[in-house]
C-alpha cells in the first residue's frame, strides 16, 4: 500500500467515552470539539442533551433525528490528526448500544467525578472494554471541587477495575484550593484561573520542581506538590505506552471539564498516545487496516433520520482500504454486491457525503431493511468481522396487538426493530406470543412508540415471569435434545433463530446449569 494511505490511516484515532452519568462526558465532549474547532460556542452540545432527559423528549428527539445523528458519531481535527469520537449513550437503559460501539472504537477516554470515584456504569463498561482489551485513557474531573483524595482515587480505579493508573498529570489542590496542574508528562505547570475557558493555552516548563519559581507561583502549596511527587514515585507505576495500548493500565489526567481546564493537555496526549486503527479479527483472519481491499462492519442502525423517508441509517466502522463515493462492494450475509451512491460522514453538527473514507473512520449508509448489526462488507473476500455482541437481556415483556388483524405489521416490525439491535426478540417454542427482551426496560418504551409511529401497530404489554436468558449450545447432539424435550416451556428462538432459555429468576437458571453440565449457557451473542 502506498505511503500517502498509511499516513491517512495512522492520523486517525476512533474512541468514545465512557462514563458514569453526570461525571461530565458531555461537557467534556463539548470542550474536546471545541478545541478541534467543530463547534464555535460552547453549549451545542450541553442543549442537545438537554431535551434528551424525559423517556418523551427523548423520543421526540429521536423521531427528529437529525440531532441525535450528529451526535452519533462527532468528527473533527486537531493538530494533525482526524478524530472521530464516537457517542456513548449515557442511559443505562441503552447501554447495549453503548457495548457495540465499543466494539468499533480503538481506544475509549474514562472519565471519573473527583467526587464520586468509580461508579457502577463506568464499572460496566470497563469490563466491554476489556473483552477486546481497548486502550483506555482517563479524566478525573471536577477538581474545582471538594473530592476524594487523588490518591485514593487511584487506589480507587487500581481496585474497582483491575486495572494500573499511571498519573501523567498531577493536581495542586482541589475545591477552592485548586491551584492547577502538575504535567508529569511534559514537566510543564498549568495554573487553573476559575471561569476562564481559553482555547489553548500553553504551561509554565518547570523541568525541576525544586525550581524556587514553583515556590513563587504557588506559595505554601508548592511544598504539597514536592511531596505528593516524591510520594507518588513510590506509590505510582511510570507511564509504559505498551502496557496501555495492551489495557493493562491507564494514564491518568486531572482537570475540570467544565472550566476546560486540563482537556488540551488530556487531548495532546490522547493523540499522541492512542492507537490507530488496528488489525481486526474476522472468523478467518487477521485483516490490516493497510491492506488495499476494502472492508468494515455494521455495528449501529438508527432507524427514521429522516422523518421524510423513514429510511434507515446504518453505521459502517471501515477496517480497511479506502472508501470511495459509488464504490461496490459485497454484502456478505445476503451475498449481493452493492453500489453505495451515498455515503455519509458526520461531523460535529452536519451530515456530509462523503467522496473517501479511511480506515478508523465511520461512515453511514442507507439502508432499507437489508442490512443487519454485525454484518460486513468487503471488495470481494467473503470476511465476517468478529465480536459484535448481544447481551442476555435482564427485563421481559409479552407483546399483545390491540388489533388482532394488524399481525403482520407487528411480526416485521418487531423483526426489523430486532435486527436493528433496539430489542431482542424471542418465540416460545411453545406458543406463539412475542417476547421482547431488553437490557434496560425505557427500550420497552421505544418499541411501542415505534411500532405504533413505523408500522401502524398499536401494541401493548403484558409482564411476564421470566427474569433472565441464556443463549444454549451443546455439542454432543443427542443430550441437546434431551434438553430441549424436557425444558420446552422455557425455551425460544431468537430473531437469527438461535436457542435461549428463559428462566424466571437467577436461582432458577443456576439449579438448571447444575442439572444440565454438558449444555453450554451463554451470556453473550455474536451476531451471525
Ligand atoms: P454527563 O452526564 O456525564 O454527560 O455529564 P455532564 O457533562 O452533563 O455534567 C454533569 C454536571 O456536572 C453538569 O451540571 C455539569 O455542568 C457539571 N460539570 C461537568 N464538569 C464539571 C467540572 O469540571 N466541575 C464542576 N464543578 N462541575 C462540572
Amino acid at each position: 500500500m502506498k505511503k500517502h494511505n498509511q499516513q491517512e490511516i495512522d492520523r486517525r484515532r476512533t474512541f468514545g467515552i465512557i462514563s458514569h452519568p453526570d461525571a461530565g462526558k458531555t461537557t467534556l465532549t463539548e470542550k474536546l470539539l471545541l478545541f478541534g474547532g467543530a463547534i464555535q460556542m460552547a453549549g451545542a452540545v450541553k442543549a442537545r442533551k438537554a431535551s434528551r432527559h424525559a423517556t418523551s423528549d427523548w423520543m421526540t428527539m429521536e423521531r427528529e433525528r437529525g440531532i441525535s445523528v450528529t451526535s452519533s458519531v462527532m468528527k473533527f481535527n486537531y493538530r494533525d490528526y482526524e478524530v472521530n469520537l464516537l457517542d456513548t449513550p449515557g442511559h443505562q437503559d441503552f447501554s447495549e448500544d453503548t457495548y457495540r460501539v465499543l466494539t468499533a472504537v480503538d481506544s475509549a477516554l474514562m472519565v471519573i467525578d473527583s467526587g464520586k470515584g468509580v461508579e457502577t456504569q463506568t464499572e460496566k463498561l470497563m469490563e466491554v472494554c476489556r473483552m477486546r482489551n481497548t486502550p483506555i485513557m482517563t479524566f478525573i474531573n471536577k477538581l474545582d471541587r471538594e473530592g476524594l483524595d487523588p490518591l485514593d482515587l487511584l487506589s480507587n480505579i487500581e481496585e474497582t477495575l483491575q486495572i494500573e493508573c499511571a498519573p501523567l498529570s498531577w493536581p495542586i489542590g482541589m475545591g477552592k484550593c485548586f491551584r492547577g496542574t502538575y504535567n508529569l508528562y511534559r514537566k510543564q505547570l498549568h495554573l487553573f484561573v476559575p471561569g476562564q475557558e481559553t482555547r489553548f493555552s500553553d504551561g509554565i516548563v518547570i523541568e525541576d520542581l525544586a525550581d524556587p519559581r514553583l515556590d513563587e507561583l504557588l506559595g505554601s502549596q508548592a511544598a504539597e506538590l514536592r511531596n505528593d511527587i516524591e510520594l507518588l514515585e513510590g506509590a505510582a507505576s511510570p507511564f509504559d505506552p505498551a502496557e496501555y495500548l495492551k489495557g493493562n493500565q491507564t494514564p491518568v489526567f486531572f482537570g475540570s471539564a467544565v472550566n476546560n481546564f486540563g482537556v488540551q493537555e488530556l487531548l495532546d496526549a490522547f493523540v499522541e498516545q492512542a492507537p490507530g486503527p488496528g488489525p481486526r479479527a474476522t472468523a478467518t483472519r487477521m485483516v490490516s487496516p493497510y491492506e488495499e481491499e476494502f472492508s468494515g462492519f455494521v455495528f449501529k442502525i438508527q432507524a427514521n433520520m429522516d422523518p421524510a423517508h423513514r429510511d434507515r441509517i446504518a453505521f459502517l466502522r471501515i477496517c480497511s482500504g479506502k472508501f470511495r463515493r459509488g464504490m461496490k462492494v459485497r454484502h456478505h450475509r445476503i451475498g449481493k454486491d452493492v453500489q453505495i451512491a451515498n455515503a455519509t460522514i458526520f461531523m460535529a453538527q452536519d451530515r456530509t457525503n462523503i467522496e473517501e473514507a479511511w480506515p478508523g473512520d465511520i461512515i453511514g449508509i442507507h439502508n432499507h431493511g437489508t442490512i443487519k448489526i454485525g454484518d460486513t462488507f468487503s471488495d470481494k473476500e467473503p470476511l465476517k468481522f468478529t465480536g459484535i455482541p448481544s447481551f442476555a437481556p435482564e427485563h421481559f415483556r409479552r407483546v399483545r396487538l390491540k388489533n388482532p388483524m394488524k399481525t403482520k405489521q407487528l411480526d416485521k416490525g418487531l423483526l426489523q426493530l430486532a435486527e436493528e439491535g433496539a430489542v431482542q426478540l424471542f418465540r416460545p417454542l411453545m406458543s406463539s406470543d412475542y417476547i421482547l427482551g431488553a437490557v434496560g426496560v425505557l427500550q420497552f418504551d421505544v418499541i411501542v412508540a415505534r411500532l405504533k409511529d413505523e408500522y401502524g401497530v398499536d401494541a401493548l404489554y403484558e409482564g411476564i415471569e421470566f427474569a433472565t436468558a441464556r443463549w444454549v449450545s451443546c455439542a454432543d447432539q443427542k443430550k441437546f435434545n434431551e434438553f430441549e424435550k424436557k425444558n420446552q416451556g422455557n425455551l425460544a428462538l431468537d430473531a437469527e433463530g438461535n436457542l435461549a432459555f428463559l428462566a424466571p429468576s437467577e436461582w432458577r437458571l443456576g439449579y438448571v446449569i447444575e442439572q444440565w453440565p454438558d449444555i453450554v449457557f451463554h451470556k453473550t451473542k455474536e451476531h451471525s
